[in-house]
């Protein structure tokens, strides 16, 4: 059976043969599709739709045993993230993300329609890369149900006057409740993950979750506080939806 959608590739895994493409696509969610990049014509223009970075609209076969790869025409390509090495970093980190938050064949409009946004304006040279990667991560938590959680305690539900972040706890820890769990052991993890508020960690939050990525033309954090921000994310991620060390941020870490 022939299927239409339009998708970018998350991910190339190279088999003997074959290659497979994990597609996120906006009709099916992410699918893996197998290819033959053989058969896949050698011009640049051909191979654009089986590399990242590239919205297109795919013509698929699907079998008993899965999907595989007709051809493809290109919508969109994002190529310039990939001139740059920084922007190839925290573009990549998405794509990683996305991949490991997704199960295959559920539809994610929403999440896609993030995507595709972010690694727009990611192409925008007047946007602070690590800055719009931080948004993407906090909007991607909300779509996924998992916003961490800034206005109240999440042990006592008291809007604190200030508070700490705990990543155990999905979100602000007020200053009374951190010394009580402190006593009891085996409250937080080891080393307990809580972050005291060097900066606004929850006004942050607050503010990447509610603006448009437009408005992050004119938004750039601190390298430092960006750092911390980006530790923070990498621990609640791991800790939340059991993601462990992704590729990327050893890449990021390289910069
Ligand atoms: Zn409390």
């Amino acid at each position: 059976m022939q299927v239409n959608c339009q998708g970018l590739v998350l991910k190339h895994v190279k088999t003997g043969g074959d290659s497979l493409l994990k597609i996120f696509t906006k009709e099916l969610g992410k699918i893996t599709v197998a290819v033959s990049l053989k058969e896949v014509s050698s011009t640049k223009k051909a191979k654009l739709p089986v590399k990242p970075f590239t919205v297109s609209n795919y013509n698929l076969y699907r079998g008993r045993s899965g999907y595989r790869y007709n051809s493809g025409d290109v919508v969109r390509s994002f190529f310039s993230i990939g001139e740059d090495f920084e922007r190839f970093a925290y573009g990549s980190l998405a794509l990683e993300l996305v991949d490991a938050v997704l199960e295959e064949d559920q539809e994610e409009g929403r999440i896609y329609a993030l995507l595709v946004e972010f690694l727009k304006w990611m192409e925008n040279p007047k946007v602070d890369g690590a800055t719009l990667v931080i948004a993407f991560e906090i909007k991607l938590l909300k779509l996924l149900g998992l916003r961490p959680i800034t206005h109240v305690c999440t042990h006592c539900g008291k809007v604190p006057e200030s508070s700490l972040f705990s990543v155990d706890d999905g979100g602000a820890l007020c200053k009374d409740c951190y010394k009580n769990a402190k006593i009891k052991e085996g409250q937080f993890s080891s080393p307990p993950l809580i972050y005291s508020c060097k900066f606004d960690i929850m006004s942050t939050i607050d503010y990447f979750d509610k603006r448009p990525f437009k408005d992050f033309e004119k938004v750039k954090l601190r390298p430092a506080v960006s750092m911390n921000m980006m530790e923070i994310i990498e621990n609640y991620l791991k800790i939340h939806l059991q993601i462990g060390e992704l590729k990327s941020n050893k890449l990021l870490g390289d910069i």
